[in-house]
């Protein structure tokens, strides 16, 4: 895909990101001051597949009804994600605009590598990410100015440097918003159990992050809470590129 041209972002935004401005905010002040400067230029990327997500959906509804949020539906997402997306449409009266990859890059990637391809090496596991992911989700930023994760620093080591407003130099320089980035997994269950706010029925089967069905095991008790995600793989290596620059293998 060629690279996005984006404007200038505005100076005063620009000296609260470099300033860390919103290292001492809640994420509700986060929010508020994100919707505040690029609604509705500006959506969550919940995956429905982890607490972080549908709590900040929670957090943004209740600050503007408005506000936007986007999954990627990878074609190998599991059926509880689905009903999931289906529960909190109807529970918000929201819209959730659901992102799939090109059925032709799809039909190209299983035609060359085969149905169960990402076992096989790093590079087709990264590669399948790419088409599912990656591609469709570069396409949907293009025509937005900034982004919401639920990214956390803990999560993993290619996550301990988040910082809650960043620039995304991956997508073009926009503006990324992690707003729960120093929360703690426990800060995130009792945001959703204090706020009744559906999850996915998988992680009561031992899934605390549920991603697409062949990718996502069930974690034993005192295991990372990541681990059942591309198992096979080093923690190094266990992201989809969403937030790290594959080819570069730094984060932003
Ligand atoms: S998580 Fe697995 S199935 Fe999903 S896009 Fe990545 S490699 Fe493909």
């Amino acid at each position: 895909m060629a690279s996005i041209q984006r404007k200038a972002i505005d100076p005063k935004i620009l000296r609260f990101i470099r300033d860390g401005e919103a290292e001492s905010l809640s994420p509700q002040e986060i929010l508020t001051w994100s919707l505040k400067n690029f609604q509705p230029s500006i959506a969550l990327s919940c995956s429905f597949g982890a607490p972080e997500g549908v709590a900040i959906l929670d957090m943004m509804h209740r600050i503007d009804p408005s506000s936007r949020v986007f999954v990627l539906d990878t074609g190998r997402i599991p059926q509880a994600t689905h009903d999931l997306i289906d529960r909190i449409r109807e529970r918000y009266d929201k819209e959730i605009e659901v992102l799939a990859p090109r059925a032709e890059d799809v039909q190209d990637l299983v035609r060359t590598r085969g149905m169960n391809l990402f076992y096989e090496s790093i590079e087709n596991r990264q590669l399948c990410c790419r088409v599912r992911k990656v591609e469709p989700l570069k396409r949907h930023l293009a025509g937005l100015d900034a982004w919401v994760s639920g990214l956390r620093r803990e999560q993993n080591v290619t996550r301990a440097n988040t910082k809650k407003v960043e620039i995304d130099y991956i997508h073009g320089g926009m503006v990324k918003v992690n707003p729960i980035a120093d929360w703690s997994h426990e800060e995130v269950l009792s945001y959703v159990e204090a706020h009744n706010v559906p999850v996915n029925r998988l992680h009561a089967e031992g899934y605390p992050s549920v991603g697409c069905e062949p990718c996502s095991r069930a974690v034993r008790e005192g295991e990372d809470p990541r681990a059942g995600r591309w198992w096979w793989e080093h923690p190094e290596t266990r992201e989809c590129g969403i937030h790290v620059d594959e080819e570069e293998g730094s984060g932003i």
